[in-house]
């Protein structure tokens, strides 16, 4: 292939039209329709190329299971320290004063330790009702399932659905200061002031997390037991076997990567300027056309390759 021009990724418009991004030369790469790519440029083969290479649509794919995808790396049950910052201050829990059993007991800002940011102790008042404690109790690892993808080799997906902002899985790795050249640019993730938790070889299944340009989960940070530690949370109901996501945000890398989210706003760059930013939470009420295009976009992307073949047709 000695074109000029190529396209490096697609995505499905909020008016469910396919859009492919396509590089000419030296210019900016443009989100253009089939029917705009055929009129500049008279040349379907590009198309089929491209069909070829994203035929699964969003694809999971099973063939390739017999690789073992954590091969070389070291699975941890909790994470290992290269560095600890004894300067730093950690917040500790403290015996907060919630007392009537709601939906979200001690996961709100009326509880002492959720509002600074610290998971409740063994101790808390709410006992079993205290939903403050996911990274010390909660264990879904068991479900969580790494899966090739066709365009970007490994994703996590879970067989379980979550509630928007249930705890999903901790992101685990090896504690290194921001300061260690060894850090990876790729899998670590900040921890604190001056300390990063680096799944490059130390990890879990949260190592494989990919980017979308539309996420469906959110990390934050929760001191626990006097140590940083970070959470995967829901950013809305995810339902099982679809794949977990997360917006790896604008500092990913010196070297932008395209993206393959596929999702109607997607930069078409990881960390690039998106098209535009949806609120999550929004997309429930009203139960609007953006709210069933989105139910459709994620559940075919659950569903996997099957339901998306019969539907692709360029359009
Ligand atoms: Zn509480
Ligand atoms: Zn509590
Ligand atoms: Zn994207």
């Amino acid at each position: 292939m000695n074109r000029e021009y190529r396209i490096l990724t697609t995505r499905i418009s909020i008016n469910s039209q396919r859009q492919f991004l396509l590089k000419h030369g030296k210019f900016v790469a443009r989100w253009l329709t089939k029917d705009e790519i055929v009129r500049e440029y008279q040349d379907l083969t590009i198309l089929n190329e491209f069909r070829e290479k994203f035929q699964y649509g969003f694809s999971i794919i099973s063939e390739e299971n017999e690789i073992d995808p954590f091969e070389n790396l070291i699975q941890v049950q909790s994470n290992r320290y290269k560095f600890f910052d004894v300067n730093e201050y950690i917040p500790g829990a403290v015996y907060c004063d919630c007392k009537d059993f709601q939906l979200m007991s001690c996961r709100t800002y009326g509880c002492e330790n959720w509002k600074r940011g610290v998971e409740c102790t063994a101790a808390c008042p709410m006992e079993y009702d205290c939903m403050n404690r996911p990274l010390q109790s909660t264990s879904n690892e068991a479900y969580l399932e790494v899966f090739k993808t066709k365009q970007y080799n490994w994703g996590v997906k879970s067989r379980i659905g979550f509630f928007r902002n249930h705890f999903i899985a901790e992101y685990k790795g090896m504690i290194k200061s921001n300061n260690d050249e060894t850090v990876s640019s790729v899998y670590s993730m900040d921890l604190g002031k001056t300390t990063v938790v680096d799944a490059s070889s130390f990890c879990n299944a949260m190592r494989f997390l990919n980017h979308s340009c539309l996420p469906n989960s959110y990390s934050s940070l929760r001191a626990v037991d006097g140590q940083w530690r970070l959470g995967i949370y829901a950013l809305r109901d995810i339902c099982s076997h679809e794949e977990i996501t997360i917006d790896y945000g604008k500092n990913y890398a010196q070297n932008p990567e395209i993206c393959y989210c596929q999702a109607p706003n997607c930069a078409g760059i990881i960390g690039g300027k998106k098209e535009f930013e949806i609120e999550p939470k929004k997309w429930r009420e009203p139960f609007d056309e953006m709210t069933r295009f989105f139910e459709r976009f994620f559940l075919r992307k659950a569903l996997g390759n099957n339901s998306y073949l019969i539907r692709w047709s360029y359009h």
